[in-house]
């Protein structure tokens, strides 16, 4: 069983010697427990958090321990009564090869609904996230400009797209000109900006929202923020979502105050985690579903082979190197 363990705690961006990986026995499945055979694991933002020592609403990595996270794997081992062999299964069980887990660890796939890996983005996690943070706390209505940064992620590529659904004008704020002709003629977003290339940021958001902003889908924080939040409208709502611009500074982040702004605005600033919707999850989940089958909804994914390729694959997420949801496969079925 090969594994990827924290080997220690980074500060500022982490490097490969923030990973270590080893080879272990593969543990046998005893009874209500299977053994799983890893096919895909996902990267993501938030784990940066996880690997320093702070109190946050998920606990850190422990040194020395397996990187946990989401991912999916196929059963192929079963002393439990409720997955069989070949059960494709999502858990938290991470970068590793192999995992024996409890039932209450796992849960089992539909695999007809869409490709496996779905569950990993659109219909799972980064989807949910884009689904609730906007339509709860964003509320776009007919109309609105909705601006979203980090617009081509596996996050803000659903927001915008879900904003379109209600009927808003949509503007995404992204890291290459590949990423704004994706947003712009695959996803139908009315403009989207490069503010790797932009002169001045303020500048060309207020000549893409001519109307100003009603609901801004914070993905990034820091400058590209200040820029929108010049640019809110009255009772303009903004879902913090993440800020992936500070996830790897090593000093605080100091920036513009936005209180007088939001004040001045009557505007609405609320930070979220998806799991602030759980128990929304089922409906969240059917209604992607649905728009996902009408072709409402359209997905990409950024899939690196092999699992030796997962710590570059998850400091990828902090180059832009992806388009959509960022995945390894690790194994085929
Ligand atoms: P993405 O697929 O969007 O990947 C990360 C992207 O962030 C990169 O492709 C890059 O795109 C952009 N980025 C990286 N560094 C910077 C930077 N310094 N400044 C601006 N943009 C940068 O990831 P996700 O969709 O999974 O996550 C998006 C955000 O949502 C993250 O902040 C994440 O932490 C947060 N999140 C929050 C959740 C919650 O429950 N609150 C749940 C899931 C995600 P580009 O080329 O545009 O720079």
């Amino acid at each position: 069983n090969k594994q990827i363990l924290l080997a220690k705690r980074p500060s500022g961006t982490p490097s490969k010697d923030t990973f270590q990986f080893v080879t272990t026995d593969i543990k046998q499945p005893e009874k209500g427990e299977v053994l799983i055979r890893t096919l895909y694991v996902s990267v993501d933002p938030y784990m940066r958090g996880r690997m320093i020592d702070a109190p946050s609403y998920v606990a850190p990595f422990q040194l020395n321990e397996v990187i946990e996270g989401g991912a999916i794997g196929e059963v192929i081992e079963s002393q439990s009564d409720q997955f069989t062999e070949g059960d494709i299964v999502i858990g938290g069980f991470g970068w590793q090869t192999y995992y024996t887990a409890k039932e209450k660890e796992i849960r089992k796939l539909d695999k007809d609904i869409a490709p496996i890996s779905t569950h990993l983005g659109i219909l799972g996690m980064t989807g949910l996230t884009a689904y609730f943070g906007l339509l709860e706390i964003g509320k776009p209505k007919e109309g609105e400009t909705v601006v979203i940064s980090g617009a081509a992620g596996a996050v803000g590529s659903v927001v915008g797209q879900i904003a379109r659904i209600k009927g808003a004008r949509v503007v995404g704020i992204a890291g290459s000109d590949e990423k704004l002709q994706y947003l712009k003629e695959e996803l139908q977003f009315d403009e989207a900006i490069n503010y790797k290339k932009a002169s001045n940021l303020k500048d060309d958001l207020a000549n893409a929202c001519p109307n100003g902003v009603d609901v801004y889908f914070d993905n990034v924080g820091g400058e590209i923020s200040d820029a929108v939040h010049e640019l809110l409208n009255k009772f303009a709502r903004i879902p913090v979502c993440g800020a992936i611009s500070s996830y790897n500074l090593e000093a605080e982040d100091i920036g513009p105050r936005v209180q007088t702004t939001l004040i001045k605005k009557s505007a609405l600033m609320q930070g979220f985690t998806v799991g602030d919707f759980a128990n929304l999850f089922p409906s969240g989940t059917a209604e992607l579903a649905k728009w996902l089958n009408e072709g409402k909804l359209k997905y990409q994914e950024t899939i690196k082979e092999g699992f030796e390729n997962i710590p570059d694959a998850f400091l990828d997420l902090f180059k832009g190197n992806n388009i959509g949801k960022l995945l390894v496969k690790v194994a085929d079925i």
